[in-house]
């Protein structure tokens, strides 16, 4: 018998397979799927097991398969068909796909030498009387006391009595040590909490996606902030767990937090598996074996929890699928969603979309009528939802009210009073983003990237936000030497200081990349801030997500121009996506919210819908604006960046690239560009980038990957290609 074995050969992204004979003593071990070791020239390499055949196709001397790697199929047929399907549709090779799709313990390469966990257990091997009776000393026999019972006892737990005892028992073969694997990562067990009584929308919906079980149907919930959704899926797991089948359910990383996962745990016990970026590659290895061996039903997970071996899927849920995390931003550059499609398709079973703001395209999927449309129109607290009021941030400067303005200054007073909590969004880490001498005019610059520094005063320090380039800050300008250096721009860490001068009693805590960096300091801002250790919370983007605080009454929304005035056809869907959020985490308790949105530009449209709470106005008024300039969801969108460290390479060959599209490509498709990009130097390199929208275009894909693989071979020039951007 032969095996095709996938290697993945490090000449730049190719793969290719290589015949290998498979030993008689491998016969009965060796299965499509599994991972093996090969002689390879003069290396030894690992590679997976893509078919197996009779004979060999042509005639030659084939080497033999070293041995198998595990004695689990890592890629079932399912995990085979995704990574193929990630290879024709996302300009890939074969072995990247898989990698992209597994753990790093399970990856085809000898690097990573991830072992599993043990746990030794002992037992005695000889009656208790008996065993007794031969103990020497009263340690001994308080040891073998414990096991009067024949009970198995861990090994750890004995040895706390005497390790040296231990050893002497087993010399003696009074005890007997067995190893059995073990898990790393395990489910907290928590009290349990019967499921709610649902309202009436909730069990509508419940009624609808029961309707879509045993069917490859995709449903968008569209639930305002606090309708409670989460209730609704876990009841859909339920009802899907009594057909005996397997739930996956993805999160956006930054809403995995403990305080989630403690919600599934009390509905449904230890039988949930969890994957995402804090785990370490041994738990995710753990995680993934648990799901291989069927022995949980449930998985949650972030992004690449979408591949999970789940054999008998009969939901799939992606909870804020409007989230930018959803998508991978290095190549294979896949969307969780369109994985999540192929499951459903496979599985038979529905896909469930949930958001507050769904995208422009989920949203006009589903009043084409592609997605069935769900909504949860009322919170179950059936509080109205929060009255928000703009502020004209132009008219307060005016009175000398640079930062907070004094109608989020009154309230943030009166919230204090009332001992409410206060959520305070900006955008924007660090404490100033531009500082320039007043007698010369410099600036600091990032020696690399096209942007100013970022003012860091906690570390004092200064920061590009693009390649993480540091430096002290001087005393004096580092150009005239005068004292005369000016800070500009509004970061998080100069919104706290402002805070504090106005309010110097308030508890506060900051929640940004900063504070949160270091392993558990997320949970321990979220649970303090729970257990009102703290009466304001200020923060990025990352405060908008998922948490449901009930005694926050009051939300601000400082310098909402920020995600606005980025030059990207989303920023307005972004915008309101984050403001509408944010908004939403306020008065989720039995107390009413209140919202304050400060900007420059108080008759923005979109800030007004967010005012009005009007997703559907927000998304007529988007529509037209797509609809005009010919964006998704009218037209599709390819983008294309050409990198070089030399400006005159990048600017010729994304020119070049540019013509071949024009070329290639069928009338009805745009190609726009080349154009410099945004963020034109990033790290010393050139960055030029080409749009090219397109309906259907049967040139597109072959062009495309004739240009990939074209640029494969150029070592001065890169080409990154998103088909579906
Ligand atoms: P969403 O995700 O839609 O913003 P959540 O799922 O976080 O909303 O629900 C908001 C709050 O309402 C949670 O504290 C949840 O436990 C609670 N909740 C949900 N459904 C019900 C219900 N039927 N009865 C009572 N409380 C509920
Ligand atoms: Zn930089």
């Amino acid at each position: 018998m032969i095996a095709s074995v996938l290697l993945e050969i490090k000449a730049k992204n190719v793969d290719k397979t290589f015949d290998y004979n498979i030993p008689e003593f491998l016969k009965s071990i060796i299965k499509v799927g599994m991972r093996v070791l090969v002689p390879f020239g003069a290396r030894e390499l690992e590679g997976y097991v893509i078919k197996i055949k009779e004979t060999n196709d042509i005639e030659i001397e084939l080497k033999e398969i070293l041995k198998n790697v595990d004695d689990e199929v890592i890629l079932n047929e399912e995990l085979l068909a995704i990574g193929k399907y990630i290879q024709e549709n996302m300009l890939v090779s074969l072995s990247s796909a898989y990698s992209t799709m597994l753990p790093s313990a399970l990856k085809a390469h000898k690097k990573t030498q991830i072992s599993r966990k043990y746990e030794s257990y002992l037992s005695l091997k000889i009656p208790y009387e008996q065993a007794y009776a031969l103990c020497k000393n009263e340690v001994q026999k308080q040891i073998i006391e414990m096991f009067q019972d024949g009970l198995l006892i861990s090994k750890k737990e004995a040895q706390e009595i005497s390790s040296s005892a231990i050893k002497t028992l087993i010399k003696n073969d009074i005890l007997q040590e067995e190893k059995e694997e073990s898990y790393r990562y395990q489910v907290k067990e928590f009290l349990r909490d019967d499921k709610k009584n649902l309202n009436e929308e909730q069990s509508n919906a419940l009624e609808k996606i029961k309707n879509a079980f045993g069917k490859s149907k995709t449903i968008l919930l569209r639930g305002v902030t606090g309708s409670g959704k989460t209730e609704v899926y876990m009841q859909c797991i339920e009802e899907m767990q009594k057909q005996g089948k397997q739930a996956l359910v993805l999160v956006p990383e930054i809403s995995l937090t403990p305080q989630f996962i403690r919600n599934f745990a009390r509905r449904f016990g230890d039988n949930i598996a969890v994957l995402h970026s804090g785990l370490s590659d041994g738990e995710k290895y753990d995680e993934w074996r648990k799901i291989m061996r069927n022995e949980i039903s449930i998985v949650i997970g972030a992004r690449s929890a979408i591949f999970a071996p789940l054999i008998n899927i009969g939901i799939i849920i992606i909870d804020e699928c409007h989230s930018d995390s959803y998508k991978q931003e290095n190549r294979p550059k896949y969307h969780a969603q369109d994985i999540a499609l192929f499951r459903a398709n496979y599985h038979k079973c529905p896909l469930i979309l949930g958001s507050a703001t769904p995208s422009l395209e989920a949203f006009s999927r589903a009043k084409k009528g592609v997605f069935e449309l769900i909504e949860l129109n009322h919170r179950v607290n059936q509080n109205p939802l929060p009255e928000v009021t703009i502020v004209d941030m132009a008219k307060e400067v005016k009175k000398h009210h640079f930062i907070i303005s004094e109608l989020l200054e009154m309230k943030i007073a009166d919230r204090l009073n009332k001992k409410e909590q206060i959520m305070i969004l900006l955008n924007r880490r660090g404490h100033s983003t531009t500082i320039n001498c007043s007698s010369c005019g410099f600036t600091y610059k990032c020696p690399y990237c096209d942007i100013t520094l970022t003012f860091h005063k906690s570390t004092k320090n200064l920061r590009c936000h693009y390649c993480g380039y540091t430096k002290f800050l001087d005393d004096v300008c580092p150009n005239c030497h005068e004292d005369a250096l000016n800070y500009y721009g509004l970061g998080t860490e100069k919104l706290e200081s402002a805070l504090k001068e106005k309010f110097p009693n308030a508890r506060m805590i900051r929640m940004d990349t900063d504070t949160t960096n270091k392993k558990g300091a997320l949970e321990k801002i979220e649970e303090e801030f729970r257990d009102h250790h703290y009466d304001i919370v200020i923060g990025t983007q990352m405060i908008s997500k998922g948490h449901d605080y009930p005694n926050v009454t009051l939300v601000g929304i400082v310098n909402a121009d920020i995600t606005l005035n980025i030059p990207d056809f989303r920023s307005g869907e972004k915008t309101f996506a984050l403001l509408y959020q944010a908004s939403g985490r306020a008065g989720r308790g039995s107390l009413k919210g209140e919202v304050v949105i400060e900007t420059f530009n108080p008759d923005n449209h979109i800030l007004n819908c967010v005012k009005d709470q009007d997703f559907l106005r927000f998304y007529e008024y988007e529509m037209n604006i797509r609809k005009t300039l010919k964006y998704p969801p009218f037209y599709y969108l390819a983008h294309l960046v050409i990198k070089s460290k030399s400006y005159e390479n990048a600017k010729t060959e994304a020119t070049k690239v540019a013509s071949f599209l024009k070329r290639k490509l069928s009338k009805t498709s745009i190609v726009l560009g080349p154009t410099t990009a945004n963020m034109f130097r990033i790290n010393n390199v050139y960055h030029f980038e080409i749009m090219i929208k397109y309906r259907f275009d049967d040139f597109l894909k072959s062009a495309l990957k004739e240009l990939d693989e074209l640029f494969l071979l150029n070592r001065q020039v890169d080409l990154d290609i998103d088909i579906s951007y």
